[in-house]
């Protein structure tokens, strides 16, 4: 998507700012509602494309690893971590989820533009900045996470092989894989790779959303105040809530948690529909 593209989609959606910018509270705060969620339905489908991509991907990337180790202890009777396992992870997801963050930091420039404010060409540049930002720090971060998990569930899966005479390469894949009959001796429960694969997926697309959307907001300096640090979406696996901007008694623009997008509204994510979140 081009600017000139980005900037037409925000003039059209953001028609006569300035005046809302003289609404009363109430009033606006109604209307950032009102524009918040054609927005998030407009996202939506853009955003499960992604889900669906990462979900793909990463479980043909754990399956393919569970193929090479299970030969490698067939043939060899050890295995080992290949040194470009995690760069491979890691271009999987970048693409995927700087396209989420990158979603997100628009919906939080047209969230300034709902609020009154000109977007002018530094606002642009410093939300799409604070965008891939936030897609720099937290891939590397999320490929750790996925490997220590990976190796762990690889070991577990290989000591079982080891103590138990006469299992098959194809027995050690379909453990490694958390698909196998019982997991016999194995201790632990092991999360199947589809299941792993379609929890990153969910949990990562809102993570790299919101994270962007917020970071974008703050970049512009729009959004006076920081949403709570835990109360940022996602706080669940699976978790497909969403942080809005609102405007506060005394005009000041802070955050709303919105469980619009989640598809199991849990304990933890119900209670803070439509709450402030900020600090
Ligand atoms: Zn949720």
């Amino acid at each position: 998507m081009t600017r000139q593209m980005l900037t037409d989609a925000v003039l059209s959606i953001a028609e006569m700012p300035r005046v809302w910018a003289v609404l009363p509270p109430d009033v606006l705060q109604n209307v950032l509602t009102l524009k918040a969620r054609p927005l998030q339905r407009e996202y939506e489908r853009e955003l499960r494309r992604l889900e669906r991509a990462i979900r793909q991907a990463v479980t043909a990337y754990l399956r393919g690893k569970a193929r090479q180790v299970a030969e490698s202890m067939e043939s060899m009777g050890v295995w080992r971590w290949g040194d470009t396992w995690e760069d491979e992870l890691y271009d999987i997801l970048m693409p995927h989820l700087a396209d989420a963050a990158r979603l997100g930091g628009k919906a939080g420039l047209v969230g300034a533009t709902a609020a009154g404010v000109n977007i002018g060409g530094v606002a642009w540049g410093r939300a799409s900045i604070a965008a891939a930002q936030w897609a720099a720090q937290h891939v590397g971060d999320l490929v750790r996470q996925i490997t220590e998990t990976t190796r762990a569930q690889i070991q577990a899966a290989t000591a079982t092989f080891y103590v138990t005479p006469g299992m098959t390469r194809g027995t050690l894949e379909d453990l490694i894989l958390g698909t196998g009959i019982e997991p016999l001796a194995v201790p632990g429960r092991i999360i199947s790779a589809a299941e792993r694969a379609e929890m990153i997926a969910t949990t990562e697309v809102t993570r790299a959303y919101t994270g962007a959307n917020i970071a974008a907001m703050q970049a512009t300096g729009v959004a006076q105040v920081q949403p709570q640090a835990d109360k940022v979406p996602p706080l669940h696996p699976r978790c497909r809530c969403d942080a809005v901007p609102m405007v506060r008694d005394d005009g000041t623009i802070s955050w709303k948690y919105q469980t619009l997008n989640d598809d199991l509204v849990c304990d933890i994510c119900g209670p803070l529909n439509e709450q402030d979140i900020g600090q």
